[in-house]
């Protein structure tokens, strides 16, 4: 049995994710975990919420709560709807957890200890009023090249010219208000990515496979400019995991916590251990050290590409930098983006479908279906009503829904609610049988291959042959003539009903339970397609399933396409 660690880029904390966000890393990834799972391989499916930061106090703010009872609530909020869309971590951890404070703390004082951290003197603005340091997004004050009133510290939102906090004109702190404000020293750690330079870029050489779209973005990080520079660590703020070396204290970093960027990664592995102190595992570490038993795991990694270069770069930095066993990422896969509707999603302009309100219309098998169809794997792709109503109606409701329907409710009319008996063994040629069989196996390399689209087209394509056969063989017209012969042929239709249901799976888990449990068979992987279709004897009693999906109208699509083009405050 083959094991696999599967993790997805964990979501920021603020806010529920769009479309876009769901097929660039959960989604695929559950697709995997599911498939891995199916063919009987043990499989640790971990995801979690990335909790530090500015975003995470700024809006906390917003929200008049302190930002650990924001983090709360809205970790509860993201892990609800990820159970709506079926995403089946064996744990959906956090960022913030303790385990999380603890590792990152220690990989800070190994990296320390082997001399891969220094520490920079920077200039900050200091608030008197507030008490503290303020990062770019909390210092506003007026802009040198507009005159706009109301720009950030980093950046003018009206003419977007790039800023530095001492270039605005009359600066104030977005906490307090206060002008009082000063640039003051500050001490920050740096990770000497640059001293690793040559380590990285070996490691990089030897994964095996890896998409052009991830090599490209990590070599081009190491060698572009001067090369691969090295990273501050660390953030004057009061939310996030206090700069510790270990367990011990870490001079002159009092009051600092870990920068955001550093602790998220980590969590992929504390999440493991949050897994077994929720008590869903056991032992943690034969998944995450190699001196403990992972030497056997395969791990993949998904994400957008927008995260590749700290999967590429700064999370292996850290881990091959602490000199310990830990496991290494075996495969990154990589998303481009999903456009909206002839532009971008917006969060801030409620532009596009958010993951909640796609619950609120439409079953998460729909939805699952229709993303990894059309996953953005070799470009940018983009998501219109009239692509997702037509694609829902064909595949899902014509070509699937429409087989399993014929066919089952015309055995109930005429055989009763049991396999018939009788006719040929098997009413198709050999040639049927072995174009079944190789679009099987084309489904599951396409699978192992993590080329989603093109498992979702082999997919199609399997179905597509259950309802060609009916159509030929119409089974309705040979009753007329041969019970016998059209018992033959239903019995073969039902048995294609189980075999589908299992394939589905990973894309449409709802709608595989729902076609298991009318069949009454459990989930089994296809062996040869011969005996696949001969699974259902005669006899096997089975119930007639609810219909599995309903047609999008137009009035309905039209109604979405106004819905969310746009007004979500
Ligand atoms: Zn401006």
């Amino acid at each position: 049995m083959a094991r696999h660690l599967i993790t997805s880029a964990i979501p920021y904390i603020n806010g529920i994710k769009h479309l876009g966000n769901l097929v660039g890393s959960q989604l695929p990834a559950d697709l995997f975990a599911r498939y891995q799972r199916g063919r009987g391989n043990e499989v640790l499916f971990l995801c979690a919420t990335d909790e530090h930061g500015t975003p995470a106090e700024l809006a906390a703010a917003k929200a008049g709560k302190p930002v650990a009872e924001y983090c709360a609530e809205m970790h509860e909020v993201q892990a609800k709807i990820a159970e709506g869309f079926r995403l089946s971590f064996d744990h959906f951890g956090r960022s913030s957890s303790d385990a999380n404070h603890k590792l990152t703390q220690h990989f800070a004082g190994r990296l320390a200890d082997a001399g891969l951290i220094r520490e920079v003197s920077e200039t900050q603005m200091y608030s008197h009023a507030d008490g503290r340091f303020l990062p770019d997004r909390y210092i506003e004050g007026t802009c040198p090249n507009c005159g706009f009133d109301s720009a950030r510290g980093d950046q003018c939102d009206n003419c977007t010219k790039q800023l530095d906090p001492v270039d605005l004109i009359n600066p104030h702190s977005t906490i307090s208000g206060s002008t009082e404000l000063e640039m003051r020293e500050t001490k920050h750690l740096y990770l000497c990515q640059s001293q690793m330079k040559d380590q990285l870029e070996q490691w990089i050489d030897t994964r095996e496979g890896w998409p052009v779209l991830t090599t490209s973005i990590a070599k081009k990080w190491l060698n572009d400019g001067d090369g691969l520079q090295d990273r501050g660590i660390t953030r004057d703020l009061d939310w996030g995991i206090p700069v510790k070396k270990g367990d011990q204290d870490w001079d002159g970093m009092e009051g600092k916590v870990f920068y955001v960027w550093f602790d998220a990664p980590i969590e992929y592995i504390a999440c493991g251990q949050e897994w077994v102190d929720a008590g869903k595992g056991t032992d943690w570490e034969r998944w995450w050290r190699t001196d403990k038993g992972a030497d056997d795991v395969t791990y993949t990694q998904f994400m957008g590409k927008d995260n590749v270069p700290f999967h590429t770069l700064s999370f292996p930095a850290t881990i091959l930098g602490s000199g310990e066993p830990w496991k290494l990422v075996d495969y990154i896969k990589s998303f481009n983006y999903l456009n909206y509707d002839g532009g971008q999603f917006s969060t801030s302009r409620g532009r596009g479908v958010f993951m909640d309100q796609a619950l609120d219309i439409l079953p998460a098998d729909y939805w699952r279906w229709w993303l990894l169809s059309h996953a953005p794997e070799s470009s940018d792709s983009e998501f219109t009503w009239d692509n997702f109503q037509a694609s829902v109606n064909k595949d899902l409701a014509d070509v699937l829904g429409n087989f399993v329907s014929r066919v089952t409710k015309f055995c109930r009319s005429k055989f009763g609610e049991e396999v018939p008996a009788g006719g040929d063994e098997l009413p198709v040629d050999q040639a049927f049988i072995d174009q079944l069989e190789a679009n099987i196996r084309a489904y599951e390399q396409f699978m192992e291959d993590k080329e989603v689209r093109k498992a979702a087209g082999a997919l199609r394509a399997i179905w597509v042959m259950g309802n060609e056969y009916l159509q030929e063989a119409a089974p309705w017209s040979t009753f007329k003539e041969d019970p016998e012969k059209a018992a033959g042929q239903v019995r073969f239709a039902l048995n294609l009903i189980p075999l589908y249901a299992v394939l589905s799976a990973p894309f449409i888990p709802d709608a595989a339970d729902k076609l298991l449990e009318a069949m009454k068979v459990d989930a089994q992987w296809p062996g040869s397609a011969a005996d696949a279709v001969k699974r259902l004897p005669a006899g096997h009693a089975f119930a007639v399933p609810d219909n599995l999906f309903g047609k999008i109208s137009d009035d309905q699509r039209e109604e979405w396409q106004e819905r969310f083009a746009g007004t979500r405050d």
